[in-house]
């Protein structure tokens, strides 16, 4: 029986390339975004393709009320939801700690941190029922270990968040069949990078990683697909970097 997967931010970059692929996985899919309705037709149409049968959800993941939005819009579909990856997320401009303002500051935690919180809570509870487990991926960032001085201290602390959040919840769930871990991308090709005001980020840093390149959204998908998958059964609570050793 082909598994319920949610995907947030699934509209672009490391979200649709999850999707995408979890599509030729037996996943059948809910694919959330905020604003691009285009990008998130266009994978959902690439994964029917695949076989998939698919919702798709707008919704702001830093909103509770469109949260629960969406679930119910899940329920309504599916009746069940056995996977989520946990990736919608932000950056922003670069700027010191000292510029940041509480706006800015509230806007990064209501996404990247309450928000997929919250998206765990409501998967967590349908996981649960009638005892059948499931499978959550949470997509942090080598940020939450670098730190991202005179950049996103922010987002790197928001990140650092999740990881944490991971492990706690891992061990919450443990003895529940629900496993729980995150995937650390590295610089990794998509539009996050000109969303924070510097399109050629990746690029320019791709001589600090050891492997001397950036990363492609596939790559992570495929960490993703590995850590919802039976093959990692025995993970949890772990932390998957995916960074060319950065
Ligand atoms: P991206 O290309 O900018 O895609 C971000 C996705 O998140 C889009 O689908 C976007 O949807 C969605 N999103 C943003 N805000 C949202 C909100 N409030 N509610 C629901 N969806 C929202 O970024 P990406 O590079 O694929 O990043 C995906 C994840 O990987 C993020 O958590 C990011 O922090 C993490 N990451 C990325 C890199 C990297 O180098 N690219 C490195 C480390 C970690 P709409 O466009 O429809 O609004």
């Amino acid at each position: 029986m082909r598994r319920v997967l949610l995907v947030t931010g699934a509209s672009a970059g490391i979200g649709a390339a999850t999707a995408r692929l979890a599509a030729t996985r037996d996943y059948d899919l809910v694919l959330n975004y905020n604003s691009d309705h285009a990008g998130a037709e266009t994978v959902a149409e690439a994964a029917r393709n695949a076989g998939a049968r698919t919702l798709i959800c707008q919704a702001d993941v830093g909103d509770p009320d469109q949260i629960t939005r969406m679930y119910h819009q899940i329920d309504a579909e599916f009746g069940r939801l056995d996977a989520l990856v946990n990736n919608a997320g932000v950056v922003d401009r670069s700027a010191r700690v000292t510029e940041f303002s509480h706006d800015r500051l509230r806007r990064m935690f209501d996404i990247n941190v309450i928000g997929a919180m919250l998206v765990a809570k409501e998967a967590v509870l349908r996981m649960q029922a009638g005892g059948k487990g499931g499978a959550i991926v949470n997509i942090s960032s080598a940020a939450a270990r670098l730190g991202s001085a005179g950049q996103y201290v922010d987002y790197a602390a928001s990140k650092a968040a999740i990881d944490t959040f991971t492990k706690g919840l891992s061990d919450e769930l443990a003895r529940e069949n629900i496993r729980v871990n995150s995937v650390r991308p590295g610089l990794i090709e998509t539009d996050i990078h000109a969303k924070g005001g510097e399109p050629g980020r990746a690029k320019r840093l791709a001589a600090t990683v050891p492997m001397q390149r950036t990363g492609s959204a596939d790559e992570v998908a495929d960490a993703i697909l590995y850590l919802l998958s039976d093959a990692a059964s025995y993970v949890t609570g772990s932390i998957l970097e995916v960074t060319g050793g950065r």
